[in-house]
């Protein structure tokens, strides 16, 4: 029923119960007597009670004045002219309320009658409809302007609006909560309020999940004075103010909320009018968001195919064409053609080494629907950088609508990189399995260690494969000998996580190589085993070779141990660091015992001196030495040994060891001494007649002088100055006599046993104290030029003396047998000595008239002589030449101008 209806109702008196006594009902409405002034003289009905002014007894008050100010106006004139029209008038009610009614007026004698109904119903039902219009048109408006306004000004015109709807329903707060994005709960989107109240919200606030638990079937009041508030979540979004929410339900539920803070919806608004309002301004919102996202979406997707080299493609059949992204038509270089192109025309650009690969898997793709994925180069791609792409594609859709969508992805970096890679790798295992060595890795199995890989190298090293050292197998390929070895090597691999050791393996024709194999446990992240990886590398040659050397050593150790030589090695100080057993032997002690002895304690202090001097000169460019050494081993006799010595030194030169061998020369020098010995006794017998006249000289003096003494005594003649002068010329003769004599001795004494330093003059005197006299006898000049100068060299003097004496000797039989053919001839032998920095040297000249020039080579042979038998041994050059060389000078010989020129040249010693 419409309030029309209603009002109709009431008008007929429908609306009211029949009456049932005769008591006129009272008039339901207003009944108000006017005068013909339209002064109200009484007032009647069921409605008078809800005016605000009541008739004072007497008082007639115009009628306008119980109008509201409003309707006063619309009621003009005199009650005769408002006849026949219908009259809409508004009382002032009670408690400030207005009472509508509607009425006529009717005569009533000289009275007027004016009769009203209420039509408050009707009113507020056309109020509603109007009201209704209204907010059905602002939805409208605001809807249309969200759906039209740019998207940057989105959040602004939903806030006007927002401004707007609060102030037409006069509500202090009001605010738009939308699904976040991010699916964290809700959000403010926008807000509004008024200048006066607390701001309840602010935008882009988050609200969390407490709006989900609220029916969002309906708008809620939530009335938190009066305490209807059953949800306490929400007092987190309104606090303590009243509140009104309406949804805005989607396909999905409730997309977003309108929130009204300090307020309570009394008003006319209908809750389907709020929910349409609500509609009206999340609706378009969320549309242009979801076109906002979308469009962000797509502008991002953009942005990554352009980075990524990347785009899609689809295939269109129908027209045997394929639709190609912007950025893709771009990097393939086609920028400027449409975004469709022929088929063909894009295949063109795939190199053909890829070209009927990709074709054929198109085709699969379109006839059965099998995805598409493969990498193929491009035409245009040089040989050194080609050009990769991965093209991937698949059907969308059934039937009709399928489609043929997929992307082409620039690979070229990751291609090019893994073909490196693969060539690397390849490499590697080329260069592993060349190698002789095998990388295996042996899996952890309950405390064991399994071969789970080989490298290649182990088929051309051992000629086995994984399957066959398998397991247990390998054990049995390892030397028997070698096993114990290989299960320490496991037990320490698991212990200590690394190993390195070196056994036996068999190889597939029944030869054991050597391999060092060295391992490397790893661990998982408990520290748990879970796999050993480890090398192998064939060092059966280094073996067998160390082997060898071994052996070597040891027969080099045999030869050094069982030679008769004596072998010793010492360091640059003389300290013994090995000596053989004959060098042991030889000292009496065991060969352990010879380690740390001094080599220079057997030396006297010019041995050793000398020694160390020679131990100095060795360089590795002359790492030799031989020289013939004495020892002097105490409580024992003089030893000669020729000892030679090699020096081996380190990368800079420094000596680091000297090796030297010694043989005992003592019997070789015990019996050149004793041949200069003979030789000399063979000198001095020579010299014999020459001594006797030596020695006759001054006894023929004394003698003489004696019979003139005795024969002065027999005479008395006596004189005691005389007698003087004659037993100090005897006194002179007897001391010549006895030097003779006592040279004679020394002379005949061996040779000391080492060289001492001496100067050669005394040689030369010695010689001359010996032989001048009897040469003079024999008619030989001895030209004597005295040296005036003093050197020293080392050797023997007496043996010096015995080399002068053989020359002198030689050179009076030259000149004695000389003087034989030619009797004019005066016979003399020239001394003469001279020196230089480093040499002394003694000429014996004569003029024997020299050598036989044919036979000068081999004077100083042993036993060469041109004497007759009996006569000359042929010994005296021979020995002579031994004892100057051994005193580390020269012997020589040339034909002077009137005979032989003897030179001994010998080294001079510094100090
Ligand atoms: P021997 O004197 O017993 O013959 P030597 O070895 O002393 O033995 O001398 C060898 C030879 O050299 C002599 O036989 C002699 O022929 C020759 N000879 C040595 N000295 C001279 C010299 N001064 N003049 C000529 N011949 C010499």
């Amino acid at each position: 029923m419409t309030p029309g209806d209603k009002l109709l109702g009431r008008l007929l008196g429908r609306s009211s119960p029949l009456p049932f006594d005769a008591t006129p009902p009272a008039f339901n409405g207003l009944q108000l007597q006017l005068d013909a002034q339209g002064h109200v003289l009484s007032i009647t009905g069921t409605l008078r009670t809800q005016l605000a002014q009541h008739l004072l007894p007497d008082a007639t008050p115009p009628l306008h004045s119980l109008l509201r100010a409003n309707c006063a106006l619309s009621i003009e004139g005199q009650p005769s002219d408002w006849q026949r029209h219908g009259l809409d008038l508004d009382f002032q009610g009670i408690a400030g309320q207005t009472l509508h009614t509607r009425g006529w007026i009717e005569p009533d004698g000289e009275h007027w009658t004016l009769r009203l109904l209420d039509v408050s119903d009707l009113l507020a039902g056309r109020q509603l409809a109007q009201h209704r219009e209204q907010n059905h048109q602002l939805a409208c408006q605001m809807s249309e302007q969200l759906r039209v306004c740019t998207l940057s000004r989105l959040p602004e015109v939903l806030n006007e609006h927002l401004a707007s709807v609060a102030q037409r329903w006069r509500i202090p707060c009001i605010a738009l909560a939308l699904l976040d994005d991010g699916d964290q709960g809700w959000r403010i989107y926008g807000q509004y309020a008024a200048h006066d109240a607390p701001a309840l919200w602010q935008t882009a606030q988050r609200l969390g999940t407490s709006l989900d638990s609220v029916n969002g079937n309906a708008p809620l009041s939530l009335d938190i004075a009066r305490g209807h508030n059953d949800n306490p979540r929400l007092h987190s979004v309104f606090g303590n103010a009243d509140g009104f929410l309406v949804p805005y339900r989607d396909g999905q539920g409730v997309a977003a909320w309108l929130l009204c803070g300090f307020y309570n919806s009394q008003s006319q608004t209908s809750e389907r009018d709020w929910l349409n309002l609500t509609a009206a301004l999340a609706a378009p919102l969320l549309s242009r968001l979801r076109e906002q996202r979308h469009h962000q979406q797509l502008e991002r997707v953009e942005a990554l195919q352009g980075l990524l080299g990347t785009g899609w493609w689809e295939l269109l059949p129908a027209t045997q064409e394929i639709q190609l992204a912007p950025q893709l038509l771009r990097s393939l270089s086609l920028d400027d053609g449409p975004t469709r192109q022929p088929l063909d025309l894009w295949l063109e650009l795939i190199h053909p080494a890829d070209r009927q690969e990709l074709g054929s898997r198109l085709h699969d793709l379109q006839a059965l629907g099998k995805p598409l994925l493969t990498s193929v180069r491009l035409q245009r791609s040089d040989t050194e950088h080609p050009i990769w792409y991965r093209v991937q594609g698949q059907v969308l859709g059934v039937g009709d609508n399928r489609r043929w969508i997929g992307f082409m992805l620039d690979i070229s970096d990751i291609k090019n990189q893994q073909l490196h890679a693969a060539a690397a790798h390849a490499r590697l295992d080329n260069l592993i399995a060349s190698s002789p060595a095998v990388i295996y890795v042996q899996r952890y199995v309950n405390g064991a260690l399994q071969p789970v890989f080989f490298s290649d190298s182990l088929l051309p090293l051992l000629g086995w494969t994984l399957a066959e050292c398998d397991g247990a197998a390998l054990a049995l390929l390892i030397h028997p000998e070698d096993r114990e070895l290989y299960f320490d090597r496991t037990r320490q691999l698991l212990r200590e996580g690394t190993v390195r050791s070196r056994y036996r393996v068999r190889d597939k024709q029944g030869h054991y190589h050597w391999l060092l194999d060295e391992a490397k446990l790893l661990r998982d992240d408990l520290g748990l085993p879970v796999e050993a990886v480890g090398l192998w590398l064939d060092v059966t040659e280094a073996t067998l070779a160390a082997e060898q050397v071994k052996q070597s050593e040891e027969r080099y150790r045999i030869l050094v141990e069982d030679s008769p030589a004596m072998i010793c090695r010492y360091r640059p100080d003389l300290t013994l660091t090995f000596g053989n057993t004959p060098l042991a032997n030889y000292l009496e002690c065991l060969p352990a015992q010879l380690p740390g002895v001094n080599l220079g304690e057997w030396l006297s202090t010019e041995q050793r001196h000398a020694f160390v001097q020679r131990i100095g000169q060795l360089t590795p460019e002359f790492p030799v030495s031989t020289a013939e050494i004495s020892l002097q081993l105490p409580g024992r006799e003089h030893a000669w040994w020729v000892w030679s010595d090699r020096g081996v030194f380190d990368d800079s030169g420094a000596l680091v060891e000297v090796q030297a061998v010694g043989r005992d020369n003592t019997e070789v020098r015990r019996s050149q001494q004793q041949l200069t010995q003979s030789a000399k006794m063979a000198t001095l017998g020579e010299m014999a007649t020459g001594l006797a006249h030596e020695i006759n000289q001054p006894l023929n003096v004394m003698r003489m002088a004696i019979v003139n003494v005795l024969k002065r005594l027999s005479n008395g003649d006596a004189q005691i100055d005389y007698l003087t002068e004659k037993l100090q010329r005897i006194d002179a003769q007897v001391q010549r006599a006895a030097k003779v004599v006592d040279h004679m001795r020394v002379f005949g004494r061996r040779s000391e046993i080492e060289q001492q330093p001496f100067d050669p003059a005394q040689a030369v005197e010695g010689t001359l104290s010996l032989l001048s006299e009897g040469l003079r006898g024999k008619g030989v000049e001895v030209r004597l030029t005295p040296a005036d100068f003093s050197v020293k060299v080392i050797g023997y003097a007496d043996q010096l003396e015995q080399v002068l004496i053989n020359l002198m000797v030689n050179a009076r039989d030259a000149l004695l047998s000389q003087r034989e053919k030619n009797p004019g001839l005066n016979p003399w032998i020239a001394v003469h000595t001279e020196h230089d920095s480093r040499h002394v040297r003694i000429w014996v000249e004569d003029n024997g008239g020299g050598i036989d020039p044919r036979l000068l080579e081999r004077i100083f042979e042993p036993f060469f002589t041109t004497k007759p038998i009996g006569v000359g041994t042929g010994l005296g050059l021979s020995v002579s030449y031994g004892i100057v060389e051994n005193m580390g000078g020269r012997l020589s010989v040339s034909n002077g101008e009137h005979g032989a020129r003897f030179c001994v040249e010998l080294p001079i010693i510094t100090a």
